[in-house]
């Protein structure tokens, strides 16, 4: 139940200080008591506690949400922590709301100063109840959290005395209170240091061997008033010196100052993106490691997914994927947890959102986020580059083809996922509102034309340093148009919707975009550019037809007859050929190019540019010692500098979007969607001697599928597991075709 209460706030103004928010009651005197809950709520971050004990193991809440439009609450079971005497005290920091968030460096973007609402419920045996609600009779105090931001970390002095600031006063909130529909935030898991080193520079640098998000904590006694100050970073620079450059604004700064006596100190309102902590203040003591463990954060998600293979490169891969979710999965699909963004990037997480949903079970997580894509898409349908919105008004993010279309993309893929029809239903009128805004865009009604776009975001093809990629814009704004009317029509039938009008309209869609962007089955080399930037300045210059990206939309959209098909897959072949065997896909192309290389007749292709190592490549971040999915392929180039320091994150998760080649392809494990949820899959792997042998599984909705091949003596020895009531339509590579239902398989070729 929402909690009945009023919300509160600090009658002094701390900044970006922290408080707490204390009520003192009693039981009633006689009465056995049945059950106690705690309902809270905060425009900022808020830490409950009640009678010393904390209230919650999430942390981090109420997370992120567009907090103008929702804001959520959640209810905590206190019966336990219950005594004669109680105290409830609720710390509350900025967060989110408050504190800086967004690219422009700008905080207040939903409120200026941080609010409390929280309802106590305390329900005796004989069924009367107490109420303790948030009012003005709430004390308020400062915090030995001095300050905290999310981008810039946190200070927490354990000698200072907390100061009562007086009686909350009233604060005007303009928001709705929703149950909290996501999943919790959660310290998830504990890394031990792995080494001290000492830079060049002379610094102390903790490095735990793992790029994660999350914080330090340390544990240890120190004189009184003595200081720690640690920085965060992801890398080392090449002369091995700590290297903070690529975080931007954010400082990722936490001071400690101790107490004398055992302190255990880690941030209660923000949290880092990190592989190395810099002592940058500490005692001129030696350092114990042990102090020190990293605590890895993020929303509470089912892991689903396993996958091992022979080619320990791979595995590596694999596993920078998984870290990459683990790192940019914190309450909404980020970009990276790091530098001044963190944020709901809508392009970043339609790429991924399929190798999100083998990995780990993302359905409750995108019900959340995508209700948010809902809320803020709007009235003519557009969706913008973040959700939720934190930039200012004046600074807001473009509409952008391959952004815009998560609209579409992810709540098709939560369906053929998880199989819920009730979330597609849901979506749809956001998806048909989406296609219904490409439709009206720009000077031509079934081509999206002009506009201001991210286009192929760090494609390579544009130069090696530019932002964006070779690809006319035009083009994959057409070609997403095409992709994204596609699923709107799928999930219009899946839901038994009329959706005749969508047919009609894709068939005018592929029919212009052929006109106008492709000649004899190829697409043009040139054609009419159109400029309509809303004033800005082009973000690119060369915008051309005849790329991989887009080769790879046309092939993998459907946008060419079965007949072309062959021509353009060759083409696209060898224009990765020409460039040795590698591609120059960014962002837009990139999740596709295997896929349309290996359903047109080049698994090998798709083979080779997985193994390939030289940049641009999977693996060449693997073999510069990544542990996450770098933002650029050469984010640390060959020669030991950085790609930028604008714009470098070594934990961005869009790259990682390959593992749906890999499961899906090379394992061959696909669900359908006439039977969604895996409860029928196409099994169709593609062996290859350079892996060796590949194990993958999933746990799905309905049950754990796993397909499992090696080589042994030149033969493919393949193992499947098919749980009962799921339907498996196995092909081998010779051909030979299959019915596997409930049970385990072995075949040989
Ligand atoms: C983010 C990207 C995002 C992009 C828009 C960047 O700052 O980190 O991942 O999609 O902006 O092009």
């Amino acid at each position: 139940m929402k909690p009945n209460a009023m919300w509160i706030a600090s009658p002094v103004d701390l900044g970006a200080g922290t408080y707490r928010f204390k009520k003192s009651f009693t039981l009633a005197e006689g009465k056995t008591v049945k059950k106690a809950s705690l309902t809270v709520s905060a425009m900022g971050i808020y830490s409950p506690s009640l009678n010393g004990k904390r209230v919650t193991k999430n942390v981090l809440m109420p997370g992120f949400t567009g907090y103008n439009n929702r804001v959520q609450y959640e209810t905590y079971d206190v019966t336990a922590l219950l005594a004669g005497e109680n105290r409830i005290d609720i710390g509350l920091g900025q967060g989110w709301a408050v504190g800086y968030v967004g690219y422009v460096n700008t905080n207040h973007r939903f409120a200026d100063h941080p609010s409390l609402i929280a309802e106590l419920i305390v329900r005796y045996t004989d069924g009367s109840a107490d109420r303790i609600p948030t009012d003005t009779t709430w004390e308020v105090t400062d915090s030995v959290v001095r300050s905290s931001e999310i981008y810039h970390g946190e200070t927490v002095d354990l000698t200072a005395e907390e100061k009562p600031l007086g009686r909350a006063i009233p604060s005007v909130v303009k928001t709705t209170l929703v149950k909290c529909e996501g999943v919790p935030i959660r310290e998830q898991e504990r890394l031990a240091a792995i080494s001290l080193i000492v830079t060049p520079k002379g610094e102390r640098v903790i490095d735990f061997g793992q790029n994660l998000t999350g914080y330090v904590e340390v544990k240890i006694r120190l004189p009184r008033g003595s200081r720690i100050v640690m920085h965060h970073a992801e890398v080392l620079d090449s002369a091995g010196n700590f290297y903070t450059e690529n975080l931007r604004h954010a400082r990722n700064e936490n001071v400690y100052i101790c107490s004398g006596e055992e302190d255990t100190f880690k941030p209660t309102y923000s949290f880092q993106g990190f592989r190395y902590i810099r002592l940058t203040e500490f005692p001129d003591t030696p350092v114990d490691l042990s102090c020190f463990t990293a605590i890895a954060v993020h929303s509470e998600m089912k892991r689903t997914g396993a996958y091992v293979c022979g080619n320990e490169k791979i595995n590596q891969l694999y596993h920078n994927i998984v870290w990459g979710q683990k790192g940019n999965y914190l309450d909404i699909p980020t970009d990276c947890p790091q530098r001044d963004e963190r944020l709901g990037w809508t392009g970043d997480a339609q790429v991924f959102c399929r190798t999100a949903a083998i990995n780990y079970d993302v359905e409750a997580f995108f019900r959340k986020w995508l209700r948010d894509v809902m809320l803020e898409q709007e009235p003519s349908g557009a969706v913008r580059g973040i959700v939720p919105d934190a930039m200012p008004s004046t600074r807001p993010t473009r509409i952008s083809a391959a952004w815009g279309d998560v609209a579409c993309v992810a709540p098709y893929e939560m369906y053929l996922a998880y199989g819920s029809k009730s979330l597609l239903r849901r979506h749809f009128p956001m998806m048909k509102r989406w296609v219904e805004y490409l439709h009206s865009a720009g000077p031509a009604e079934y081509l999206w034309l002009g506009g201001y776009h991210y286009g192929d975001w760090l494609a390579m093809d544009a130069g090696a340093d530019s932002y964006v990629g070779a690809t006319a814009n035009d083009l994959i704004a057409s070609a997403f148009f095409a992709h994204s009317l596609n699923l709107t029509i799928r999930a219009g039938k899946i839901l038994g919707e009329d959706v005749s009008y969508f047919e009609d309209m894709r068939q005018k869609v592929v029919a212009a975009f052929r006109e106008y962007f492709m000649e004899n089955g190829m697409p043009k080399e040139e054609f009419p550019y159109t400029e309509i930037n809303n004033g800005k300045s082009p973000v690119d210059t060369t915008r051309r037809g005849m790329t991989q990206t887009a080769l790879v939309l046309i092939l993998h959209f459907g946008l060419c007859t079965e007949e072309e098909r062959r021509p353009l897959a060759d083409r696209l072949a060898q224009l990765i050929r020409d460039n040795g065997n590698r591609m120059t896909t960014g962002f837009v192309g990139t999740p596709y190019l295997l896929h349309a290389l290996s359903d047109n007749g080049y698994t090998d292709l798709a083979y080779t540019l997985l193994f390939q190592e030289q940049n641009p490549s999977w693996l060449y971040s693997v073999t510069h010692g990544a542990t996450t999915m770098w933002e650029h392929w050469n984010s640390l180039k060959e020669d030991g500098s950085f790609w930028s320091t604008a714009m470098n994150s070594f934990n961005h998760y869009a790259y990682g979007a390959v593992y749906d080649w890999i499961f899906g392809v090379s394992s061959g494990i696909k669900p359908i969607e006439d039977a969604p949820a895996y409860k029928e899959i196409t099994l169709a792997p593609h062996p290859d001697k350079a892996l060796g042998f590949a194990d993958a599984s999933i746990e799905s909705r309905n049950g754990k599928i796993r397909s499992y091949w090696y080589y042994k003596d030149d033969k493919v020895y393949y193992e499947f597991e098919i749980p009962e009531g799921v339907t498996a339509h196995l092909t081998l590579p010779s051909g030979r075709r299959e019915t596997l239902r409930g049970g385990s398989y072995r075949f040989t070729e």
